[in-house]
């Protein structure tokens, strides 16, 4: 039997993504493409059905194009992906689009439905359905059956007679290399209005992709309610042949692998490195791992394969509140990994949070001290923010004061205060962090070197330096 035709639009909605009363820099520094709406629009559209994309987070105060959509394109759905930040903004739009198309369903999946989810339907009546979880299979099972007949569907929340309803997720999961590669075509302005993370890349244009899914560990900070306790991962052909297709249609040039653990099946990158090499794409890459998943051979093949930086979670500096919050806490360990990576003649991210349950004065001055001992070319430093989903929420409000205000829930802001701080004190020593780590006259010169290793980002900086001065100067400010 032919299957009806139904459309859909894809909404990746804004949130706030800065710091609470600043001149959103986040958005000049990154626009990162919904890789996970572009993957489903091309999903359903495997399956006979129409999807489009509208990006809030590339294209903030255009909510009129979603009007002029809804009016012109009459689709059956929207469907809403959401974080925790960004969450608040998709029920905003929800609520018009039942106030003026009361004929359209909504549907939210993404990370943070997916870990409160009977909480969210029952509280938010402008959700028609909710996906929790992956979303391809749930997500054409609610598109063709068009809202009946979801009894059992694996990973779908509806209401039947006005309760929730909540079916269990899928217990068999598919092989990635059977999707279609991700319509990033249905972005508007790609790849042009997607920079990568300013300095994080020698090329443009370049994009994100992910190339696999879930992870087995159970570090404290993260919520792996969407893939859960797993580890999928397409093929290195897969992998090839999508970076080919990027290039060939986009014209793109460096590719940032968005992956949580992306050396963890070693044979799939040795493969991967070699296949690349050989396939001669003239293309970059960057990769992000954990310490315990790196040797001298592998990072060799990397090196010869295009990949130009590595990030490392390192989370913290201070031995005894690592090991509190993740597995395999050797801060020595993870030095000579560094040290590796450099050898190797890679760039090397490290990414640190600060504001974790347990923080005290000694450990925020042990960890600036292990950064500043470390060979980094680049570092990260976010908030800590207990993410409804990861093991820390469910013990958060004994180790301190919780805001649990969902909008400022983006780790650009101390929503959790541990024990022993006040948040401007907090405030005042991630300031410091930062002016200590750049002020290093060695750091300095290293990004002079930028100007022939990543001539784009210095063009980007020197375009938007009154915004990136003015920010400095609003820290210099609070520091006086
Ligand atoms: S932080 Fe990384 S390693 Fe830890 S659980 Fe999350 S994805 Fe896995």
């Amino acid at each position: 039997m032919a299957r009806r035709c139904r459309k859909i639009l894809l909404i990746h909605p804004l949130g706030v993504n800065w710091v609470s009363g600043e001149k959103d820099m986040a958005r000049i520094a990154n626009i990162m493409p919904p890789i996970g709406l572009c993957s489903l629009a091309s999903w359903v559209e495997s399956k006979g059905h129409r999807a489009d994309i509208h990006d809030c987070y590339a294209h903030p105060g255009d909510d009129h194009r979603i009007d002029h959509y809804l009016r012109t394109e009459s689709p059956q759905f929207v469907g809403f992906t959401t974080t925790t930040s960004s969450f608040p903004d998709a029920v905003r739009i929800a609520a018009h689009i039942k106030k003026n198309y009361p004929r359209i369903k909504t549907i939210f999946g993404g990370v943070h439905l997916s870990a409160v989810p009977e909480r969210i339907m029952r509280e938010y009546r402008q959700i028609d359905y909710g996906v929790v979880g992956e979303g391809e299979e749930p997500l054409l099972a609610i598109m063709e059956s068009n809202g009946a007949a979801l009894d059992g569907v694996p990973g779908v929340l509806y209401r039947n007679a006005g309760e929730v309803v909540v079916n269990d997720l899928a217990k068999t999961r598919f092989d990635l290399d059977t999707l279609p590669f991700p319509a990033y075509e249905k972005l508007h302005g790609f790849p042009n209005e997607y920079p990568l993370p300013i300095f994080n890349y020698p090329k443009a244009p370049g994009t994100s992709v992910v190339s696999s899914r879930g992870c087995y560990y159970q570090c404290s900070y993260c919520d792996r309610s969407v893939f859960g306790q797993s580890f999928r991962y397409n093929s290195p052909d897969y992998m090839i042949d999508l970076m080919r297709y990027l290039k060939k249609r986009f014209r793109i040039r460096h590719v940032n692998f968005y992956d949580d653990l992306f050396t963890f099946k070693r044979k799939r990158v040795e493969t991967f490195c070699q296949k690349l090499a050989a396939a001669d794409l003239k293309m970059t890459y960057n990769c992000a791992a954990r310490a315990e998943h790196i040797d001298r051979d592998l990072l060799r093949l990397l090196k010869q394969s295009g990949c130009w930086m590595v990030s490392l979670g390192i989370e913290t500096g201070d031995p005894e509140l690592l090991s509190r919050h993740r597995s395999c806490a050797d801060l020595e360990m993870i030095r000579e990994r560094i040290h590796w990576i450099r050898q190797a003649g890679l760039r090397v991210k490290g990414l640190f949070m600060m504001g974790l349950p347990g923080e005290t004065e000694k450990s925020i001055d042990r960890s600036l001290k292990y950064v500043l001992s470390l060979p980094l070319s680049d570092f990260n430093l976010a908030k800590f923010t207990p993410f409804p989903g990861s093991p820390a929420y469910e013990t958060i409000r004994e180790h301190g004061e919780f805001d649990e205000t969902w909008e400022l829930m983006n780790c650009l802001n101390f929503v959790f205060v541990p024990h022993g701080f006040t948040k401007d004190q907090l405030d005042e020593h991630y300031r410091n962090f930062y002016t200590q780590y750049f002020r290093r006259p060695l750091l300095l010169a290293s990004y002079l070197t930028m100007l022939w290793q990543s001539p784009d980002s210095w063009i980007r900086f020197v375009k938007n330096f009154r915004d990136f001065w003015a920010v400095k100067r609003a820290y210099a400010a609070k520091r006086a």
